[in-house]
Formats: structure tokens, sequence, C-alpha cells
């Protein structure tokens, strides 16, 4: 018999999206804009606690946006974390900018502030740097915005992973020049697909609607002076993210439930680190990752071969962006004189397990059984 599959992390709707798109259809704003997007907009902002929201087709969009609003051009250096997503850092491309990759620091996964400082001594005059909170887990945010400030560098969130997650009792997404959000299909809220750019300039985020709508003129005729692009968020889709929304803190408080219980499964087998999770931060834990021992007779392959033999989705940690073919020609700065980078160590000793918030205590049980058996 097949056993039931397990998700990594799949979309969870409530019912109350749905009333939210059947206005959108019985009032047929069934359009790129409307009272959805509006709402959403709104709603958004007020939960981040944010003044100023535009919604978005995808988070990568509003990436590309905050890059163009940054004023990054051809040419430029924009410094991003190593261990991320590719989405993070392919708008930098987009623009025919410079990413430059930096590593990781232990404590918390993300971008390094003692390798930012060295990546400053290389390239004084970057346009932006980009922070990433991986896995919902907050950026060392007081370190890496002073160096920010020191620099007189725009700091752009990549808050894709954290939607929900507080630095000091602040939403991430809300420390940067920009942030960014995600509504894709795995996170922690969806909308199936789509994105949020926030910020607190007004004016900002006015030219990101307008940038996101085909940059027409304000004129009768179709008129531009610029090159848009077609990323706005349908009101269909504001609708289901307008429903999610009202679940985010359900979702939060049971994917830090997910967290809890792995950490208490595993906690007698000193061969098994949990994704680490910042003091002052209040992570959404949006996956639970777990790391294996340098010298483990247990790798990470044995751990995602047990589990996907078991029909249960799991994932390594994100390789690092400076070990992908695609970005093999640009810098990447660490403080590590030889050997593995701080990224590198983490890919090759990390797991991202399942953290569907719809699993049920007995798919845990499951889980925790498989992986358990591989140190007995
Ligand atoms: C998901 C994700 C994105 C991209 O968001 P999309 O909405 O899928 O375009 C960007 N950065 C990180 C770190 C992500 O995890």
């Amino acid at each position: 018999m097949e056993r039931k599959r397990i998700y990594l992390s799949s979309p969870t709707m409530h019912g109350k999206e749905q009333e939210y798109v059947k206005e959108a259809f019985d009032t047929n704003w069934v359009a790129p804009l409307g009272p959805n997007v509006n709402g959403f907009e709104k709603e958004l902002a007020e939960y981040a606690g944010i003044s100023h929201a535009a919604a978005l087709d995808s988070g990568t969009a509003a990436i590309h946006l905050s890059l163009k609003l940054a004023g990054v051009q051809e040419g430029d250096v924009v410094f991003v974390p190593t261990l991320t997503f590719s989405a993070t850092c392919n708008p930098v491309v987009y623009e025919k900018a410079l990413p430059v990759f930096i590593d990781s620091e232990e404590e918390t996964w993300n971008m390094s502030p003692e390798a930012l400082e060295r990546a400053f001594e290389k390239y004084p005059n970057p346009k932006a740097v980009i922070v990433v909170h991986l896995y919902g887990t907050p950026a060392k945010l007081d370190e890496i915005m002073e160096i920010c400030r020191k620099h007189n560098t725009v700091m752009i969130e990549d808050a894709a992973e954290s939607l929900g997650s507080t630095y000091k009792g602040k939403q991430t997404g809300t420390f940067g020049k920009f942030g960014i959000y995600s509504f894709n299909g795995n996170k922690i809220i969806t909308t199936s697909g789509g994105g949020m750019l926030v910020s607190e300039d007004g004016e900002m985020i006015q030219r990101a609607r307008f940038l996101s709508t085909q940059a027409r003129d304000p004129a009768r005729h179709y008129q531009h002076s610029q090159i848009g692009y077609n990323y706005r968020m349908s009101n269909v889709t504001a609708g289901i993210g307008r429903g999610q929304l009202l679940s985010l803190e359900e979702h939060k408080r049971k994917k830090k439930g997910i967290y809890e219980r792995y950490k208490e499964a595993f906690s007698d087998i000193k061969e098994i680190t949990m994704n680490p999770l910042h003091p002052d931060g209040d992570a959404n834990c949006w996956l639970s990752c777990m790391t294996i021992d340098k010298g483990c007779s247990v790798t990470k392959d044995m751990v995602l071969d047990a589990l996907e033999a078991e029909n249960i989705e799991c994932r390594p940690i994100w390789k690092p962006m400076h070990l992908q073919p695609v970005f093999a020609g640009y810098d990447f700065i660490t403080l590590c004189e030889n050997g593995e980078s701080v990224a590198e160590d983490i890919f090759n000793r990390g797991v991202c397990l399942p953290s569907d918030i719809k699993n049920t205590e007995e798919d845990m049980e499951r889980i925790i059984r498989i992986i358990r058996e591989l140190y007995v």
C-alpha cells in the first residue's frame, strides 16, 4: 500500500479565502486592480506595522522593483547572502548589476556582518545590500543595519520566508528601505503565487505601482516614457491573500509547534542540531531544519533517502549561490581562509524537514521514527 504523502510545506486554506474570491467574481472585479488588491495592501501593511505596500504577482517581482527603486543599474554592485534561494539574486542580474555573495554566520545562518564589512573593504560603493531571513529566522539586523548606515547604503529585506517573524518586537521586512514578502505556494501564507513590496516611503510605493502596471503616463492615450512591467497582483489572487492573512498567526503558532516537536524529539541525539533561532527574534519557523554533526556516520543523503523512501517530502538546505554554475562568475566574500565556507558547511550537513502545518501527530511520529532509526 502506498504510504500517505507528507509534504514539506503545502498550502493550507480555511474557507475565508473563498468568500473574498467569490465577492470578486460576484462584483466582476476579475481584473488586475480592485477592492481586494487595495484591501490586501492595507491589511498586510497594518499587520506588518508599515505605512505602504504594493501587491505584486511574485516576491521576485517585488525584489526586482525594489532594486529599480534603489537606483540599481548596469555594472552596480549589490551584496546578497550566498545562502538563499536564487530568486534573491536573479533580479540583480536582470538589471545587469553584479551580485557579490556574502558568507553566512553560524548563529542565524544569515548574512555574516563580519563578512559584509570585509565586502565593503573590497567594494566600497555597492548600490544596495539585500538581507534574507532564512527559514524565518531573523538575520543580525542591528549589526547589518549599522554597517549599511555607516556606508550610506540602501538595505533591502527579502522577508519572503519570514512573514510574521519579529526582531526585537518589530516585523521583519520593515527594517530596510524596502521589504518584500512572498505568497508562493510553499510560503507561510499563500495566494497560489504573489508578493508584496513594503516601505515607509509612500512615493516609492506609488512608483512601484506605476512600474508594475506598464508605466503608463497620465494621458488619455497610451503614453510611455519609461519601460514598465506587468507585475501587479490580480484582484482574485488578492482575495485569497486577504483570507490567508486572517490565519497567519495560527500558521505561525503551528509552525513553531512543529519546530519544538522536532527539537524535543531529537534532544537526546547529540549529532542532530536544529536550525538556529535569533535570541532577539521571534521566528515564524517557516521550515524546520536540522544539521548533522561533522564526522557523524549518518549523512545528509541518508536522512533524505530514508524520508523519500517513505513518501515524505524533504530537501537539502539551499545550495549556496556562489556554488551555482550560473553565478560562477561573481565574487564571494568569506572569512574562511581556506576550505569550506560557513554556508557550504551548512549546505553539506543540513536537511529541511517536513514543516507542513497539516501534519498530524501521527505524521510527526512517523517522520521522527524514520530519522531516529538511522541513529540507533
Ligand atoms: C520564495 C522566495 C522568494 C521568491 O518569491 P516568489 O514569490 O516565489 O517569487 C525570494 N526569496 C526567498 C528567500 C524565497 O524563499
